[in-house]
Formats: C-alpha cells, structure tokens, sequence
C-alpha cells in the first residue's frame, strides 16, 4: 500500500508530500531525501496490522493537510529507485515498474524465488529453528515432536548418525529455500567438495581428525555458531532480501541499477550480518582444506610445499592448527587454490569486509552509498545488500560442510 504524508521539512521548512509504500513489519527504517533542500529525512514504519501500522519521521514534521502543488517524493523500502525520480520517468518511479524494466522475461522467476525464500524465512525457520534447539540440547523427544508438526514425513530416529541427518535436512530444507535457485557459485562448490570428501574418508587420518574434532568439542562449537548465525539472517530476512536482485539481472540491465538506490538504512545490521558471516564460513574452511591435503597428501595436516600465488608467505602452514591462526584472506586463498571452490570464496569479497569493518565506514544518505576512509569512492547500499546476500549463501555451503563433518565422525 502507498501511505500519502503530507510533511514540512524541520530544515528548508518548505512543505512536501511523500508517498511510501509501506508492508506489514515489526520495524523498517528507511529515508527520503527533502525534495527541495536534499536534506536525509530518516523514517520508521511499525506495525503489523493495517489499524496499527505507524509512520514515525525525524527532521521533518507533519502536517495536517496537503499543500496544493507541494513536491512529491515517493519511497519504497522494498523496491530500489531512482534517487531523483519524480512520477512517471520509467525506471525506479513506480515499484512494479521498476522490476518490470530491470528483470523483463525473467520477473516471474525472480518474484518465485523470492516468495518462497521469505515463506521459508519466516513461516517455516519457526518449525525449524524448534528442531534445532532440541538438537543442540539432546532433547529426543521434543525434537521429534517438533520434527513432527513441521515436516509431515518425518521419521522418528533412534541414533544419534539418524537424527544428526534429521536435523541437517531440516536446515537446509530452509537455507536452500532461501538462496533460491541462482546460487551456481556454491552448488559447484559443494558438489566438489563431496567429492573429495567422498576420497578422503578412505584413509584414516581424515576420520580420526573429525571424530577428534568433535570429541573436543571444536565441531559442535561452531555447529552453535552457525545456527545462530542464520538464526539471525531469517529473522532480518527483510533488510537483505533485495540483495537477491543482482543474481537475476540480465547482463543487458546490470548497468541500470547502478542509476538506483535502496531507501533503507540498515547498514550497522547489515555489516553485523555480513562480519559474522564471513568469520564463520572462514572458520569452517579447516575441513575443506583437511579434504584437500588428504587426498592430495594422505594426511589431512600436510599442506605440502606450495603457497598460492596471491600470498606473500614462503612456506605454507604446518599443520591444520597453524592453517586456523592465518588471516581470513590467506585460508580464503588455499580454498580458492582448489578448482571449483573459488564458487565458495567469490561470495566473499575481503576488500568488502575490510572496507565496511572499518570504523569510519558509514551510510551516507545523500550519495546512498557506505563511505569510509579507506574506501572514499564508496559502495552503493544496494551492491552491500548483495554482497550480504552473498555471505548468506556461503554460509548455506558452510552447513553443508559441517553437516558432512559432523555426519562423518559419527560413521563406524
Ligand atoms: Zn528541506
């Protein structure tokens, strides 16, 4: 629905109308830019239900009735647009127009993916989120209780191989769901790994070092860590979901969004999202790289002599132990050495995560774009949206990992 809000701006005082579109939400922050003087004019919209849902403004009062020919500015939180649209110049004025003329054919396929990524978000990751809880806590029979209720196929386990299985088909029942169907780089990925997985787990050592992983509790640490972490990304599902739309632009649009902008303003969530998220695929690379060196070497400790071309270091690590204290950057390359992985670490940019982990990195309302000192170009909020939605996926493959970790150990 479009609220009509007659408002004055606090700065140029000069009357205005803003149109904003506006669903159902516990909370969305968005701005507008003062159409007269450009001053940002922060939002928020609260409200699940219609005789509820409250538009809040600072820096701009409102008033009782419309001024006759006073300025239009229309907002979407949900739908990028132009930064200077007025009514009807096309692209980025009207909403569905604007996805009409930046998907074409493939708007069905996009608002599909999207439908079942939030339905799955949402309405789902409930059920699922009560299986995991009592998988983290061993609690059998709350667990298949609530296994129960949410997939009607679901089968009462009595091993801990079965339910460990259970409770993983579930997550990425959901994860799956929410990447959507234009996720190549990590489907790729995945498939490889399980295949060196698969090679790997003939020789010895490989088990050995996942069962030990789990007797020291490593394995089920990071198992915690992740399932809060998406968690966290289901229920923020709303602040990143647009970062899907670059997976579905046709390369002859990819160069019109750069002329759109996203009216939100959730970067310090967004940057939570993606840290965390790039830390932990990061940590879960120690079983992909032991996968490597035990079918490459025999021993899943053994990096052998080489160094990937990308790092300054001499010698590669020692051991697995020394392969966890290197730098995010440096495990991100040993991965990207394999064929195939590089799907994995293309979703994670580390000149992104340096740039927005710095502390002068902030959103700045009026270019709409995260500046910071080391980054002054800026990038546009909507490309972070898409590389937060980037960090998502990868963090769906590192499940995937740790699904295969965790499942392994337990095998006799
Ligand atoms: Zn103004």
């Amino acid at each position: 629905m479009m609220s009509r809000i007659a408002l004055r701006c606090e700065g140029c005082e000069n009357p205005f109308t803003a149109r904003i579109g506006a669903a159902p939400t516990d909370l969305t922050r968005f701005y507008l830019l003062c159409p007269i003087c450009g001053l940002p004019i922060r939002g928020r919209a609260t409200g699940q239900e219609l005789k509820e849902f409250k538009i809040e403004f600072e820096d701009a009062e409102r008033m009782d009735a419309e001024i006759p020919r006073a300025p239009v500015v229309t907002v979407d939180p949900s739908v990028p647009a132009k930064r200077d649209a007025d009514s009807d110049s096309g692209l980025g004025s009207f909403t569905m127009q604007t996805f009409l003329i930046l998907l074409g054919d493939g708007l069905s396929d996009y608002f599909s993916d999207a439908g079942t990524a939030v339905d799955a978000a949402t309405e789902r990751w409930t059920g699922v989120r009560r299986i995991w809880t009592y998988y983290l806590d061993k609690s059998w029979i709350l667990f298949d209780k609530a296994g129960k209720s949410t997939f009607p196929d679901w089968v009462v386990a009595s091993t801990d191989l079965d339910r460990t299985r259970s409770a993983y088909r579930a997550l990425e029942a959901i994860t799956s769901r929410i990447v959507g169907t234009r996720a190549i780089g990590s489907t790729i990925f995945l498939d490889r790994y399980r295949r060196k997985d698969e090679a790997a787990i003939r020789v010895g050592s490989y088990g050995d070092l996942l069962r030990q992983d789990v007797a020291d509790g490593r394995t089920q640490t990071l198992e915690r860590d992740l399932f809060a972490l998406v968690d966290t990304f289901a229920r923020n599902y709303d602040i990143w979901a647009l970062g899907r739309l670059p997976r579905h632009l046709p390369d002859s649009r990819k160069s019109s969004i750069i002329e759109l902008t996203l009216f939100r303003d959730d970067f310090s969530q967004l940057r939570d999202l993606y840290q965390q998220g790039f830390e932990l695929v990061c940590k879960s690379t120690r079983f992909v790289v032991a996968a490597q060196n035990t079918v490459k070497r025999g021993d899943p400790n053994d990096f052998g002599t080489g160094v990937p071309a990308s790092l300054n270091a001499k010698q590669p690590p020692a051991t697995l132990k020394a392969f966890d204290k290197l730098p995010n950057a440096s495990r991100l390359a040993y991965v990207s050495a394999v064929p195939g992985w590089e799907g994995l670490t293309n979703l994670l940019n580390n000149r992104t995560r340096n740039a927005i982990g710095h502390a002068t990195a902030h959103h700045d309302l009026r270019s709409g774009k995260i500046v910071s000192d080391i980054d002054p170009a800026g990038t546009p909020y909507l490309d972070f949206v898409g590389y937060v939605f980037d960090v998502f996926d990868a963090v769906a493959a590192a499940v995937q990992v740790l699904r295969t970790a965790r499942v392994n150990a337990l095998l006799d």
